[in-house]
């Protein structure tokens, strides 16, 4: 039995990447030195793999930026709008970075490619833009040269390939006369003359990752699936080929999937573990396909169960006998923070949390303990290890830091009301015009105001103490009160505080909330050059004390006009944290939503008549699989409606989304009952706004009017008919006017500017109704 990895993070542990892509980027670096610092990681990443005693190592799963930008690169599928570059002799490099970044310089001026989330993960990859019948062909040699780079060191690799039916659906046409899996016929060739220059080298493994195997896949790419791995196979009969899957089961795909010549099935066997009987029950599992067993969750940082694992484990033994098997990690480790042993700050993460934990650098030690254990070498070692585990486990499940029966009874004992405002929408909305007394397209702004190195460094000196708290405090005082001012002076309806106190919008709230702790060095890539460090929720949640209360009500007490309290909502919180694996997550989120909702009457009691719990990460929660998005929405929403539900009549809940489609969800949206919604929608000139017509949406809504997310000042006149547009699609009396999103990484003097136009953009609607 061996081990074997299908990726490890590239980012290097002290984010070396980043900061050697970063002074690339701004001239600081020579490629020559971004290349040496790229190298220095590869080394060490496999090294450190062979030490750990994975049998099987990858390669080609470091990336400059991104394994599907790299892969566009490959077989040159360079969008058209880039030729203009290839003919100005610009380097690889610059036309690689060019397509993840956009370019300014010398005249051209070219936008990045897309970006979107890769599965359900955080990580963002490049979408590939296709052409009806575009051609490719084999254009950088990466792979190859990746893979010589660990021989030298005396490693032979696995290669590590997106498979081109995977490929192709992570891409979107750009024409709308084809269909993108048609292009498979001309891909595949592309992609057999890389696997003949790698099977010349003599490489043994080669792994395709086709994650949409995860996903619901019509007839049509299931063929193009099987078409794929026979003719590769047929065509180098004596390569290992490895068919990886991840994130969920091969569902309604698994049949077509048995009958694949491929060499090794890898299972993700902690999203979904009963998938293994089925595999193992069937008649079409061929005799010699291998298994690679994806036990160790590549997800998330908690360390394994190995009763759990080695039950599954044995399990297939029985039924394949041990040769045919591989102890591997669900997915890539990507996804995992890299070294457990650089956390060494007690205040974020004590001694009794990190021990149940493990990052990546870990996860190959269990994968190694695994396999040790089963075909018993280093025993007296082995064993140890297999017992301090089990120890672990045992006492994370009956800790008294994870386990508070207050806030579990609290959970058990809600009931169907607690969910329900106690009137509807259109009777909430009389009582709340007459407490409010609010015009016509009232105007507001999402949350934040401008973040300025100075309110950064403020914050990070109050944090690590060089900074009187009186001091920081008067800081942060001076800021909210300006901020109020100004929204005052320039006639917006509703206020905000500007969240200056804030340093991200999740890590805020759990550093107040109990069951949360911190890592200093989790960084975990999102995209490029971008890591997040994802807090960890690790036992029942609860509030101690009021979290905002103290600087919403500060600023509600120096104006007349309403101030909007400030909040992130459960699903969100859930959604941007490692989320502790010994509950389902509705039962997490439940008791944020328990919290938050304690905060909200805390605000309501303090004054405030208007309270905002932003969503945005309620859409990507949804699950792989469509049959299972009514569990999850319902749930979330549930949990939502539970965080607002404490409140009186005349209290206003607003909620916040992010640019996102609400095709699939309006009623689900519509559920959660906010009584103003607002949405990044200016990108979309407003076509977002169809579904809540069709649909009916009952409330109010503010679709945002200008892009916050450009130093781009729009003109009045822009915002005027933006409005107009909305008006289409929505009544005058349910309309709001707002920008797309928060405006903390805005300066302050384009928003200055930009607020003063939508204020008499709104003015300017008002007086032509
Ligand atoms: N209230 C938050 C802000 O304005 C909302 C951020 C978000 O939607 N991502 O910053
Ligand atoms: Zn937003």
């Amino acid at each position: 039995m061996k081990t074997t990895n299908l990726g490890y993070p590239r980012i290097g542990s002290n984010r070396a990447l980043k900061k050697a892509l970063e002074n690339y980027w701004s001239g600081k670096a020579t490629l020559t030195e971004l290349e040496e610092t790229a190298k220095n990681i590869r080394t060490e990443n496999w090294l450190l793999q062979q030490e750990k005693g994975i049998d099987i190592i990858p390669s080609n799963d470091f990336s400059l930026y991104d394994q599907v930008l790299d892969m566009c690169m490959t077989v040159n599928a360079i969008p058209k709008r880039y030729e203009q570059l290839q003919k100005n002799n610009a380097t690889p490099q610059d036309l690689y970075f060019a397509m993840a970044r956009g370019i300014q310089k010398d005249g051209i001026d070219l936008t990045a490619m897309e970006m979107t989330k890769w599965f359900d993960t955080n990580y963002h990859y490049i979408v590939p833009e296709f052409y009806d019948h575009q051609t490719f062909s084999y254009a950088n040699s990466k792979i190859v040269k990746e893979y010589k780079e660990a021989l030298a060191l005396g490693i032979t690799t696995k290669p590590v390939l997106i498979g081109p039916v995977s490929f192709l659906l992570l891409g979107k046409e750009k024409e709308s006369t084809f269909d993108r899996i048609d292009l498979l016929a001309n891909l595949l060739p592309t992609y057999l003359k890389i696997i003949e220059e790698l099977t010349a080298l003599h490489v043994e493994y080669i792994q395709f990752d086709e994650p949409f195997l995860a996903t619901d896949l019509t007839n049509r790419d299931r063929e193009a699936i099987r078409y794929t791995y026979q003719t590769i196979a047929d065509k180098f009969p004596d390569l290992k080929i490895v068919l990886a899957n991840y994130f969920d089961c091969f569902g309604e795909n698994l049949d077509m999937v048995l009958e694949l010549p491929v060499h090794t099935l890898h299972l993700d066997l902690v999203r979904c573990s009963l998938q293994l009987d089925d595999i193992l029950a069937s008649k079409k599992l061929r005799k010699n396909t291998h298994l690679s067993l994806g036990v160790i969750d590549g997800r998330n940082i908690w360390k394994n169960n190995f009763e759990d694992s080695l039950a599954l484990i044995q399990k297939a033994i029985a039924h394949v006998g041990e040769e045919r098997l591989y102890i591997a990690p669900s997915c890539s480790l990507l996804h995992s923070p890299c070294d457990l042993d650089l956390e060494t700050n007690e205040v974020n993460l004590s001694a009794n949390v990190k021990q149940w934990l493990a990052f990546a650098k870990q996860k190959l030690e269990e994968i190694n303990t695994i396999r040790n254990f089963i075909t018993k070498v280093n025993l007296t070692e082995t064993l140890q290890k297999v017992s301090e585990n089990s120890a672990a486990n045992a006492e994370r499940k009956v800790s008294k830091s994870i386990h508070n029966p207050a806030v579990k009874e609290r959970v058990k004992g809600l009931t169907k009301t607690d969910d329900q405002r106690l009137i509807g929408f259109t009777q909430r909305k009389v009582i709340q015009q007459k407490a409010l007394n609010l015009p016509l397209y009232p105007t507001t702004t999402i949350g934040s105001f401008p973040q300025t190195k100075e309110v950064r460094s403020q914050r990070a000196n109050f944090k690590k103490g060089n900074t009187t708290p009186e001091a920081y405090h008067s800081f942060i005082e001076k800021e909210t009160r300006e901020t109020i001012e100004f929204q005052e002076k320039i006639g917006l309806d509703v206020l905000v505080h500007g969240e200056f106190e804030r340093n991200d919008m999740v890590e805020y709230f759990g550093e107040q909330l109990d069951g949360f702790a911190f890592t200093s060095f989790g960084w975990v890539q999102s995209y490029g050059s971008r890591c997040v460090k994802p807090p960890i929720i690790y036992g029942d949640v609860s509030r101690e004390h009021p979290m905002t209360v103290y600087w919403s009500s500060f600023a509600q007490s120096i104006t007349k006009k309403p101030v909007k309290g400030m909040l992130t909502g459960p699903v969100t919180i859930l959604q941007w944290s490692f989320v502790r694996n010994d509950q389902p997550r509705a039962e997490t989120c439940t008791q944020i939503a328990l919290a938050i909702r304690d905060e909200v009457v805390d605000l309501e009691k303090a004054g405030l008549s208007i309270i905002q719990i932003d969503e945005p990460a309620i859409r990507e929660g949804l699950p792989l699989r469509k049959a299972d998005w009514k569990a999850y929405l319902d749930w979330a929403v549930k949990a939502f409606r539970i965080a607002a539900r404490g409140v009186k009549n005349d209290t206003q809940i607003h909620t916040h989304m992010c640019y996102s489609e609400f095709n699939d969800i309006i009623a689900h949206i519509a559920a959660m009952d906010a009584d103003v919604i607002t949405i990044e929608c200016s990108r979309s000139q407003m076509e977002l706004l169809d579904v809540f017509r069709e649909f009916k949406y009952p409330n109010d809504i503010g679709p945002g009017v200008y892009d916050i997310h450009s130093p781009r000042v729009p003109d009045r006149s822009e915002m005027v008919a933006l409005i107009a547009k909305a008006k289409e699609y929505i009544a005058p009396e349910h309309l709001w006017i707002n920008p797309d999103c928060g405006l903390k990484t805005r300066h302050w003097e384009e928003t200055k500017k930009a607020l003063i136009e939508m204020v008499a953009a709104a003015q300017e609607c008002r007086e032509n109704v």
